[in-house]
């Protein structure tokens, strides 16, 4: 490949799974990609060592942290710039010398960062689903105006995208009569409902078939995961609500189904394994090889599906009831549930309190209009302070 179709792209969230991940896949491809800059807000041993692998221009970590990154750099006589904080992240997502960005921070955190992306019409890769959901609208508009182009890192959406004909703007005009997301149901699945109360932290990371950071582990133990992703599809696909169906597919084989009118289903299918989206979100519209290894249908020998039960997972009733409230009400689920996640892990908050947690403070904060970036941030940070207060008495 000439030089000069090269693509420069920049990875947010790089010492993450599915930076780790994209890193894997832009490794197999030195002629196809350069790394413009990695960014990271702990495990800063790891950055360092990704920099010494993949020398991009930038690196970026919280302020707090720079020092111990150049003193590293320097033992190395590397040449990578340590830049820092938010506006650092911002300036390597809107650089004019980048083609691609990864957005795959964790959490609301990723917002601006993506959105800056975005503005600058970048070819965005998103896998920080939560920056979708907490401002859905803005998100989208953004991506009209600036022309940048989205491609869905989650597997599902991945597997939706690659279902549906390019490019889709109107699901009806493409004779598009559902879209069918799956989920594994998680750990969780089959344990005894009245004993969910005391599971850890630890069993609610084991997924079945996915290695992933924490907090999207536990999301998918309590399904908002899929909530999640079902405001994530309604926003990416212009969907209605009514359009989307959640069915529990245990196996994690099928990623996702779209249904026409004429009666075809179409279903992407592979290993669960993050690079195959990762690198077709890299390359489309062509194929590039992921390392991941071609699904053994005989070997697998079977698929299961069945209807998620609303009971053992009350999360998806939760972000239903949000998408069809709109305005505020998914940005205000979404800053829930990340504080209500993050006292399960540090052990302050059941399992079962989680979802309890999200639906006290959805029933407490009138659903508003979100004007712009600050409104979105202002509802986020004033659920979060709802969520904190209410924490001792769920
Ligand atoms: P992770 O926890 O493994 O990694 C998160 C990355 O973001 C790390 O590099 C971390 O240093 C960085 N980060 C965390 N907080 C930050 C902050 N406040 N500021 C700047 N950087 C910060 O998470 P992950 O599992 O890789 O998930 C990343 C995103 O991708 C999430 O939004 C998740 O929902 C989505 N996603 C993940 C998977 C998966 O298989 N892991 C699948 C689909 C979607
Ligand atoms: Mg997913």
């Amino acid at each position: 490949m000439p030089a000069s179709q090269q693509q420069s792209v920049t990875v947010l969230g790089s010492t993450g799974s599915i930076g780790v991940s994209t890193l894997d896949v832009l490794a197999r491809h030195p002629q196809r990609y350069t790394v413009f800059a990695l960014t990271a807000r702990e495990r800063i041993a790891e950055l360092a060592q990704q920099c010494r692998r993949f020398e991009p221009r930038y690196a970026v970590v919280p302020e707090a942290r720079a020092a111990e990154l150049r003193d590293l750099f320097s033992i190395n006589d590397l040449s990578t710039e340590v830049i820092t904080g938010v506006e650092g992240l911002c300036r390597v997502a809107a650089a004019p010398e980048v083609d691609a960005v990864m957005a795959a921070i964790v959490g609301a955190a990723g917002l601006r960062p993506t959105l800056a992306a975005v503005r600058a019409g970048k070819k965005v890769l998103l896998a920080n689903k939560e920056s979708l959901v907490m401002a859905g609208p803005l998100f989208m508009e953004a991506l009209a105006e600036s022309g940048a182009e989205l491609l869905p890192i989650d597997s599902e959406h991945n597997a939706i995208f690659q279902c549906l004909p390019h490019p889709c703007g109107d699901l009806e005009a493409a004779g598009v009569e559902k879209i069918l997301l799956t989920g594994s149901g998680g750990p969780f699945r089959e344990h005894a409902p009245e004993a969910l109360h005391e599971v850890s932290p630890e069993e609610a990371c084991a997924h079945p078939n996915w290695s992933m950071g924490r907090k999207i582990s536990v999301d998918s133990a309590t399904m908002m995961n899929k909530g999640l992703e079902f405001i994530e599809a309604c926003y990416m696909f212009h969907a209605r609500p009514e359009q989307i169906e959640v069915v529990v597919h245990p196996q994690s084989i099928v990623h996702s189904m779209v249904q026409y009118r004429d009666g075809s289903l179409l279903a992407q299918m592979g290993n669960p394994d993050m690079r195959t989206p990762i690198a077709h979100a890299l390359a489309f519209p062509q194929r590039i090889d992921s390392g991941v290894a071609a699904l053994d249908l005989i070997r697998q020998g079977r698929l299961d599906f069945e209807a998620p039960d609303p009971e053992r997972f009350p999360c998806l009733r939760l972000a239903r009831e949000a998408i069809d409230a709109g305005g505020s009400a998914p940005t205000v689920l979404n800053a829930a549930n990340e504080v209500a996640v993050e006292a399960f892990l540090d052990r302050r908050l059941s399992f079962t309190g989680i979802s309890r947690l999200i639906e006290r403070v959805m029933k407490n904060t009138p659903v508003i209009e979100l004007t712009g970036l600050e409104a979105v941030e202002s509802a986020d940070r004033e659920a979060r302070a709802l969520a904190r207060g209410f924490l001792g008495s769920v």
